[in-house]
């Protein structure tokens, strides 16, 4: 299961950075998911309050505030920067294999200004622990 994989990639993550700032406890994890991840939302939270639950004992009263990340996009003809919504498409069919396989936008994005399908992905396809929040041992 994506989900289950990506909260417990999450919370590794999480553990590792309390670690390097000898945090006791931790209280919440902000999460940034691109939304090229195409993840369903509650299945993550659900994974996520899961796997916390179960695993470092510092974890165990955390909340988390997971947030999705838009999707931008960088012409490398023109250097255009533009998002999902600016996308225009060769067809029809194009609009609905970029929802559901987004793998495919390269095969079917093209460059709002220039026309070009060449770019590059610069946000909104991976998983961020963007922040933590937590306590030292002396509180
Ligand atoms: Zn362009």
């Amino acid at each position: 299961m994506h989900e289950l994989a990506l909260a417990d990639a999450v919370m590794k993550a999480a553990v590792q950075a309390a670690d390097d700032a000898g945090m006791a406890r931790i209280d919440k994890l902000v999460v940034k998911v691109g939304e090229l991840q195409q993840i369903e939302k509650d299945l993550f939270e659900f994974s996520l309050a899961n796997v916390l639950a179960g695993q470092d004992p510092r974890l165990r009263e955390a909340t988390f505030d997971v947030s999705l990340e838009p999707v931008r996009f960088e012409c490398n003809s023109c250097h255009h920067g533009y998002g999902r919504q600016d996308v225009s498409l060769d067809d029809g069919d194009g609009g609905e294999a970029i929802h559901f396989i987004p793998e495919l936008s390269h095969a079917f994005a093209r460059c709002p200004k220039c026309g070009s399908p060449d770019f590059e992905i610069l946000a909104g396809r991976g998983i961020t622990l963007e922040r933590l929040e937590g306590s030292g041992p002396d509180e």
